[in-house]
């Protein structure tokens, strides 16, 4: 699908060949060919860049291994970096010494917000963890039948007040009910646009100012591309972001996204979609994600 960075390298290699020590001139095309497999990757052109010159100063001056190819040393560093950018483990759900967890879900419509928030739903309950599902999404009733229909699919309960209350009362309503019913986790999920506008914004921040969660997690539609990097910023200074869901993975795309959001926000991806069922839903592993990335 992909040409793979090792084979994109070949050439580049030639340089790097036979030196005791990367240097400047013998990475130039190497850091070009990462920057081009970042690119086609979808990551976000500034992202790209920061990137580049981290790679280049890890790799500038270090020794070449005896007995390893100093292409295979680079392509190492390459994807260390990444890792690292990405975080070296997978982070899991934060969860609150005094339950319930909140979890607020955020993003633009049509990302997989609600998928995600039934997917989550059920992987608690596979670890034997109870949720509440809140649905304030009223200004499309199609959202709260959607919630509706994959809480019973999920067997898992779904707190709604119709499309006549505020969003923020059925949000602090739902996190009443769920300390009511002694459940573990309450996972708020949003009204989303198909573009940010200042009217969502400032009902999400009002939305976090009265059920304070412990998290907030912006679901990303791994499609996206280049964008991913506008929006991280814009939902990170606006409302503030713990982590993120990327979604729609299972897709014909790199994830370069998956580089984006945690370069510019510095928060973590928690899981990643990887399809439409409500299984579809796997923690997100940096190394994996890397190695996607550079193909
Ligand atoms: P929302 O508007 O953000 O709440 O988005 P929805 O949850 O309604 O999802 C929008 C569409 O994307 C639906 O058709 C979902 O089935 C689909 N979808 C959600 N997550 C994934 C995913 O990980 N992979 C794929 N292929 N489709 C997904």
């Amino acid at each position: 699908m992909f040409e793979a960075l090792s084979d994109r390298l070949e050439s580049a290699w030639k340089t790097l060949r036979g030196q005791d020590k990367i240097s400047e001139s013998n990475i130039q095309d190497a850091l070009r060919e990462v920057r081009r497999a970042l690119l086609e990757a979808d990551v976000n052109l500034q992202v790209v860049k920061d990137f580049i010159e981290e790679v280049r100063e890890s790799a500038l001056g270090a020794e070449v291994i005896t007995g390893v190819q100093p292409d295979q040393q680079f392509i190492k560093i390459v994807h260390d970096q990444l890792v690292e950018i990405m975080g070296a483990t997978n982070e899991p759900l934060a969860e609150s010494n005094k339950p319930p967890t909140v979890i607020l879900m955020a993003g633009l419509q049509g990302t997989g917000k609600t998928t995600a928030t039934a997917k989550l739903a059920l992987h608690l309950r596979k670890q034997e963890q109870t949720s509440l599902l809140v649905a304030t999404d009223i200004y499309r009733p199609a959202a709260i039948d959607q919630l509706v229909t994959l809480g019973e699919q999920i067997d898992v309960p779904v707190f709604q007040l119709g499309t006549d209350a505020n969003p923020v009362e059925i949000a602090r309503q739902g996190l009443a009910a769920a300390r009511e019913q002694n459940v573990d986790t309450v996972i708020v999920d949003t009204a989303g646009r198909l573009q940010i506008d200042p009217e969502m914004m400032s009902e999400l921040a009002d939305i976090k100012k009265a059920i304070k969660p412990d998290e907030t997690l912006l679901v990303v539609d791994a499609m996206t591309g280049q964008e991913a990097a506008n929006l991280t910023q814009t939902f990170h200074d606006q409302i503030g972001i713990t982590g993120a869901i990327l979604t729609k993975m299972d897709g014909d795309t790199r994830g370069g996204a998956a580089l984006s959001i945690r370069q510019i926000s510095g928060k973590p991806i928690k899981f990643v979609g990887v399809g439409e069922k409500v299984e579809a839903l796997q923690p997100f592993y940096p190394d994996r994600m890397a190695s996607r990335i550079l193909g």
